[in-house]
């Protein structure tokens, strides 16, 4: 019942005492076995239910687990391994601080990017390289159109406020996203699905982007 006690890796359960977290809150009890298990899942959990930790531990424990793969180097396009999409520029802020804080002295290097705000400095940013890309889906869909980002080397794929992210017109977006990812052969990718309500809306797109997932109601 301590994170002491969940496999999660040397160095990252170094980063979890750093960050002060003894215990798993609920939603990170159930979430974050299934998630290192490599299954797919959809979790209904709300804000302030510790979710960023719940698929930030699975990602940088499965990338330094992996070690860090190898990808095209010496172009201008970069490849990172897993991407996280949130609804808002101020959620991503707040996910990426969180993940550099778990990542840190891991050699797992995160970038966030968001609309709003001048793309230069992102782009000089994404081009010192990335493993986990946090990232609004309107920006992101920019820098894929002009080849700086590829999400062929996409291993993990989280979707933070899924319900928020749909509210907000962003459906069309996370579906050219997902897209361009192609559709992975099983265990290849793994997708976690958060959000605070289950419409619909969420169910389709569950359906459609996870494959033989475990539901979670926390
Ligand atoms: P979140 O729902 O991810 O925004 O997390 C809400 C707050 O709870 C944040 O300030 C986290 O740093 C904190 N938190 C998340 N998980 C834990 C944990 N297991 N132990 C202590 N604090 C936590």
């Amino acid at each position: 019942n301590t994170f002491a006690e969940i496999d999660l890796g040397h160095a990252l359960n170094l980063n979890i005492q750093r960050c002060k977290y003894v215990r798993p809150t609920p939603v990170q009890r159930y979430t974050i076995p299934i998630s290192l298990a490599g299954r797919d899942l959809m979790a209904c959990a709300q804000t302030g239910s510790g979710k960023t930790a719940a698929f930030c531990f699975p990602i940088i424990s499965g990338i330094l687990r992996g070690n860090i793969a190898q990808r095209p180097r010496g172009t201008r396009t970069v490849f990172p391994l897993a991407l996280i999409l949130s609804p808002t520029r101020e959620l991503a802020i707040q996910i990426n601080e969180e993940a550099k804080k778990f990542s840190y002295q891991t050699g797992v290097r995160v970038v966030v990017v968001y609309g709003g705000a001048p793309i230069n400095q992102q782009l000089r940013e994404l081009e010192r390289g990335v493993d986990i890309l946090v990232a609004t889906p309107g920006r992101l869909v920019d820098l894929l159109e002009r080849a700086k980002v590829s999400l062929q080397m996409i291993r993990y794929l989280a979707l933070d406020e899924a319900d928020r992210m749909l509210d907000m017109g962003f459906e069309p977006q996370i579906r050219k996203i997902v897209e361009q990812m192609g559709m992975p052969p099983p265990g290849e990718r793994q997708t976690m699905l958060f959000s605070a309500t289950f419409p619909r809306e969420i169910q389709r797109l569950a359906s459609d982007f996870l494959l033989n997932y475990i539901f979670l109601t926390v």
